[in-house]
């Protein structure tokens, strides 16, 4: 339904702006203003139709609220993407008319980067509105979230090895990574600095053959990775990884990455439980990023106070966990209850 399950909050307002002259199509989706405006990157992507655009943008905006709201910032949530032009096109002409549909919102959405889109593409858009951010500054904190969201990431699996896994260290534990993007390979370098010892794909040859050599990486086809022999499975490519023909496969215990939807449904978290594998979920993982640049935004705090701030995930998986075993739920479940309770003006 465009206005959302009867058990879901409905999205407040969905904007489709269109420029015949720089070609844009997007969808900026607010799914709730309750916490404050709603923040949320902007995905750049070719899709097969418009309605997979609209569907990714509404449920991905939805993610935001969910996330925005156990990351405890003051901020609601909401999502754009832009459908990729066909043919050839002028980048910086189209992000400056995504700009002026980010400002006609006149900030109750406020965008950042996501998969597809760049610091220089929100550089490009500080001319055509003041609500962006992941901004690189001069002598100030702010710029790519990507290293951020891989700190929390690992924090994540540092906390479900030791509560799961029962082991006091990542000194030896076997992790897969699936992909090897922005966010992947400051993970990647963040295991290997600890211990771990990485099993990689990804689609890029390149970044594989570099994994290998800085970071003794096992490497093995995108085929293989999500059933590969290890302790824990990080999903760091694209969404829905975790469904009825994987889950059969997997052989980690702990799964913990920085991909967004990476349950196909919410039943696949069920099925997770009953193997015995513990899913901590994406939107709670992986808000490194969003607690960067709304820090950014904010003007608040230095380098130090944001990884400080981004450790805190690791004590929220912890109580994450505490809440299933009282609740007898899943970690999906219950981290969906518990960001949901929160969808409200914070005191
Ligand atoms: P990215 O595009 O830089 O990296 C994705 C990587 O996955 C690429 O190297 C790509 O080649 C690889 N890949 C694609 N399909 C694959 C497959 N089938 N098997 C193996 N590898 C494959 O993106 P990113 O910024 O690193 O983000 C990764 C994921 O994390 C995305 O789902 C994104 O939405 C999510 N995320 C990112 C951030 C952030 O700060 N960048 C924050 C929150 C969530």
């Amino acid at each position: 339904s465009l206005f959302g399950l009867p058990d879901q909050k409905p999205h407040e307002r969905v904007l489709l702006a269109a420029d015949a002259e720089t070609g844009l199509k997007a969808i900026l989706a607010v799914h709730s203003t309750a916490r404050g405006p709603a923040f949320g990157g902007c995905r750049f992507w070719t899709y097969d139709n418009e309605l997979a655009a609209l569907n990714d943008a509404l449920r991905l905006s939805q993610g935001m609220s969910l996330k925005n709201a156990l990351a405890d910032l003051p901020f609601g949530g909401g999502k754009a993407v832009i459908i990729k032009p066909a043919g050839d096109f002028d980048r910086p002409a189209l992000f400056a008319a995504f700009g002026r549909a980010v400002q006609s919102l006149q900030g109750a959405y406020i965008t950042a980067e996501d998969v597809g889109t760049t610091t220089a593409d929100m550089l490009g858009m500080q001319a055509h509105t003041q609500f962006v951010s992941g901004i690189p500054r001069a002598g100030a904190f702010g710029g790519d979230p990507s290293p951020k969201t891989a700190w929390g990431v690992f924090v994540s699996i540092e906390a479900g090895v030791r509560l799961h896994l029962k082991r006091s260290s990542l000194d030896g534990v076997r992790v897969a990574l699936q992909g090897l993007g922005a966010v992947g390979w400051h993970l990647a370098e963040f295991l290997h600095k600890a211990g771990a010892k990485l099993v990689v794909a990804d689609v890029d040859a390149a970044k594989v053959a570099r994994a290998q050599e800085q970071l003794g990486a096992t490497a093995v086809g995108i085929h293989e990775i999500l059933s590969a022999d290890v302790d824990v499975l990080a999903p760091c490519a694209l969404g829905a990884s975790l469904n009825a023909s994987s889950i059969p496969t997997i052989r980690a215990q702990l799964i913990a990455g920085a991909a967004n939807n990476q349950l196909a449904t919410v039943e696949d978290g069920d099925t997770l439980q009953q193997r015995g594998i513990c899913y901590l979920p994406d939107y709670l993982v992986n808000a490194g990023g969003i607690i960067s640049v709304a820090r950014e935004y904010r003007n608040e705090g230095e380098e130090s106070a944001v990884m400080a701030e981004v450790s805190r995930i690791g004590e929220r998986v912890a109580e994450l966990l505490e809440r299933v075993k009282a609740e007898g739920t899943t970690p999906g479940r219950a981290a969906d209850a518990w960001a949901r309770s929160k969808l409200v003006k914070p005191v």
